[in-house]
């Protein structure tokens, strides 16, 4: 879910997918489960999002045009919030001020880089952080009418379809949302090989497109990388993860709106993390201790690299 992600020439464009969707009986269609976004905010895109907002508002421009023009041209106040919206989006892996090559693509705003981006930015943030607030309801546009004003309801539109077509609202495993499938797919049918997450995020998010969907899977269960060994012995019971278990971030992180949407209680990994050998035997604590500070190092230059690319 990085904003600044690169462009894809075979996407369709927002017209075409919403279009698409809105021929749907159920009317709607939502989210692949996107790649890990690490939810954290680096002290550079606070400060980016505080002068973002600032030259914003001090540009609200009040030109001698016609009535119609200087309204577009007016930053929209939706409520008290829009900073903190702006902040949710942030964690989320979205920049505050600009826009995604895809959103460009998808021709979302009429003039990239002016007041009508900013507003729908705006709306943007109110629309995921709403969502965000309840993971487990199906957000409609009607919920929004009465606070975004009437002449920003082709921004609401564009904001709200786009949110929609690309998956970052209106997705998961809560009720609400798979009562969305259609019950008879008329999209024609999809093979997806593997099911690893993302074989089945993919799957889902076709099936509320309306397609029939196939799973093909190598292996005699689901899950892929992800596996949780139950073990039994002596009246005891227990489990084991000998796969991906850790949730990096949980705003940004869509596995952490899962487990919201699943009711699952998430465990903060304590700073105490022993490991142990195969025989049980714990690893010498200075070896662990050395390897730790190898890891952490390689992370610290991975996103210094973020950095200096400018990547969120
Ligand atoms: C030991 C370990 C610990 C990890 N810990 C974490 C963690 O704590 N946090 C975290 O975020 N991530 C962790 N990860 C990474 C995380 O598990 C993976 O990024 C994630 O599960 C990948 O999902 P995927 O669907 O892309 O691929 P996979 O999970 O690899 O799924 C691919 C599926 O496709 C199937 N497949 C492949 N080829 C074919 C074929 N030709 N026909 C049919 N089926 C096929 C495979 O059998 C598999 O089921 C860990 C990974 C490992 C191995």
């Amino acid at each position: 879910m990085n904003r600044r992600r690169g462009r894809s020439g075979s996407k369709p464009s927002l017209d075409e997918v919403s279009s698409d969707f809105l021929s749907n009986t159920n009317e709607e269609q939502s989210a692949l489960i996107s790649s890990s976004s690490s939810g954290k905010v680096s002290k550079t895109q606070v400060k980016n999002f505080d002068s973002a907002n600032r030259n914003v508002n001090s540009k609200v421009v009040r030109s001698r045009k016609s009535r119609k023009e200087v309204v577009s041209d007016e930053a929209i106040c939706i409520n008290k919030e829009s900073n903190s919206e702006a902040l949710v989006a942030l964690m989320a892996g979205f920049s505050s001020d600009s826009l995604k090559d895809e959103e460009i693509e998808a021709r979302v705003v009429g003039v990239v880089g002016r007041m009508e981006q900013y507003n729908y930015i705006l709306i943007w943030n109110h629309i995921i952080t709403k969502w965000r607030e309840n993971v487990s309801i199906w957000l409609t546009k009607d919920m929004f009418v009465d606070v975004i004003p009437e002449r920003c309801s082709e921004l609401l539109d564009s904001a709200y379809n786009y949110l929609l077509s690309y998956g970052y609202v209106n997705f998961g495993v809560a009720l609400a949302i798979k009562d969305k499938i259609p019950t008879r797919p008329s999209k024609g049918r999809v093979i997806v090989i593997g099911a690893g997450l993302a074989g089945l995020a993919a799957a889902r998010q076709l099936m509320l497109f309306g397609f029939e969907v196939i799973v093909l899977e190598g292996r005699k269960r689901a899950g892929g990388r992800v596996y949780t060994k139950k073990m039994e012995g002596e009246n005891k019971v227990a489990a084991a993860d000998l796969g991906g278990s850790i949730l990096t971030g949980t705003l940004g992180n869509p596995l952490g709106l899962l487990a919201r949407q699943l009711s699952y209680t998430l465990h903060t990994v304590r700073d105490q993390c022993p490991l142990y050998h195969a025989d049980g035997k714990p690893v010498d604590e200075y070896l662990d201790k050395k390897v730790e500070t190898a890891y952490n190092e390689l992370l610290d230059k991975v996103s210094k690299v973020r950095q200096d690319k400018n990547y969120l």
